[in-house]
């Protein structure tokens, strides 16, 4: 008998017959002797639904109702999935974050979850009913509905595995699993097997979008192991486990992002201090940097370019900032290019493989891409491209690097002595 968090994200719940699935696969899962706690998204495109009237309400809606708002799409899917569960002859209750509860902190849209009541759940569990608990809220010390973040529901259901020891939490989506790149861009991607939490970790956060990124950190914090898996099929999905016992490949996935652009300061006078004064001002309007490079300064020279990516969408509330910025330091000029994307290799044996940001290098080279940036940390390196060759540079370097092909089978284990 195992303990299993099974989280259904919006397709999986996006119709009465898809939730009628999820109630037969829920039960099926009980009846084979399993402890079972349901974890609900809102019904496909309802929370962006529910977004856009706010918006036509007011163009400054508040937080405090945006999140009372969103928080009704998780609501319906959890009542109705525990009705189908009663129709099928099981026992099934749903419960809202503030009921269980789920504490939160009071960033309203963004909230952090501190802690969870899991006796109501043991309860549940005890008496053999399948809890179906509604994704993505949870409540703050002064009884407020709050919000996780889009894609929330995969941090609540990562977040009840951890609080009630669940042996795995499944992520039922519409994908069979994770992909070695966006097969919608490459066909020659393949469903990963295992993949660590690092470099899930990694991949979610330079853009493959099947796992909230606080859903991996949450689940690598506290080793919660998590499969990936779709709802439509029976096929096993993809384990997101620790590196332990994984054979370490030396690139795992490639990603890519179209969603920065990119900012150029010409001429920065060189000075200590300029730098960190606009880097504070887009800190200060909670706008994050991702990359920055700042070229040498040498002996002689009086100033410094210096480049660094911002996500479009702060762009135009950015520019204002920038651009006073620059005019109070002296700065030559400032030039945005919104046609970027970013590629990435990802993969933990890069940490004791030399070359492999060569090999990428060159790879993009051989398809005439030239390369705008470069960042790297220990596990991937990202290059900053034109938009317009985003499909070729991830076609090249997932074949490049060998990601078509099955992965080596493992050495067999030595005998021993
Ligand atoms: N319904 C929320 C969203 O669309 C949360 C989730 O689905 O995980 O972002
Ligand atoms: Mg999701």
């Amino acid at each position: 008998m195992a303990r299993l968090v099974q989280k259904y994200g919006g397709t999986s719940v996006g119709s009465l017959e898809r939730m009628r699935a999820v109630a037969e696969r829920a039960l099926r899962a009980q009846r084979e002797g399993h402890e079972v706690i349901v974890v609900v998204s809102a019904m496909s495109g309802e929370t962006n639904r529910l977004l856009a009237l706010a918006r036509q309400a007011t163009p400054t809606p508040s937080e405090r109702e945006l999140d009372v708002l969103a928080a009704t799409g998780e609501q319906v899917s959890a009542a109705l999935v525990a009705m189908l569960i009663q129709e099928l002859g099981g026992d099934a209750e749903s419960l809202l974050g503030h009921q269980l509860a789920i504490h939160t902190d009071a960033a309203f849209t963004k909230a952090r979850i501190r802690s969870i009541d899991s006796g109501r759940l043991e309860g549940g569990l005890r008496a053999g009913k399948i809890t179906v608990v509604a994704g993505f809220q949870g409540v703050d010390d002064a009884g407020n509905i709050t919000t996780l973040g889009r894609g929330g529901s995969d941090t609540t259901a990562v977040a009840l595995a951890a609080a009630t020891g669940a042996d795995v939490c499944e992520i039922y989506t519409d994908v069979t699993g994770v992909f070695t790149t966006d097969p919608n861009v490459c066909a020659s991607a393949r469903k990963i097997e295992r993949i660590s939490y690092e470099e899930m970790l990694e991949l979610a956060s330079l853009g493959a979008k099947v796992l909230q990124i606080r859903s991996v950190e949450l689940a690598m914090k506290y080793a919660v192991p998590v499969h990936v898996r779709s709802s439509f099929s029976e096929e096993e999905g993809t384990m997101v486990v620790s590196e332990e016992g994984l054979e370490a490949v030396v690139v795992s996935g490639v990603a890519y992002d179209k969603a920065e652009a990119k900012v150029q300061l010409i001429e920065v006078p060189d000075r200590p201090g300029l730098v960190a004064e606009i880097f504070g001002r887009l800190a200060a309007r909670n706008v994050s940097v991702d990359m920055i490079i700042q070229s040498s300064s040498r002996d002689g020279h009086t100033a410094t370019d210096v480049t660094f990516t911002i996500p479009k969408n702060d762009l135009t509330g950015s520019r204002p900032l920038i651009e006073a910025w620059a005019r109070e330091q002296g700065v030559r000029s400032v030039e945005y290019d919104e046609d970027i994307a970013k590629v990435s290799i990802v993969g933990l044996g890069m940490r004791c493989h030399a070359g492999v940001a060569a090999k990428m290098f060159g790879i993009l080279a051989s398809e005439g891409i030239n390369i705008q940036a470069i960042s790297t940390s220990e596990i991937k390196v990202s290059c900053i491209i034109a938009a317009k060759y985003t499909e070729l540079a991830v076609r090249a370097l997932h074949d490049g690097f060998g990601l078509h092909l099955p992965p080596e089978p493992a050495a067999p284990p030595k005998a021993s002595a």
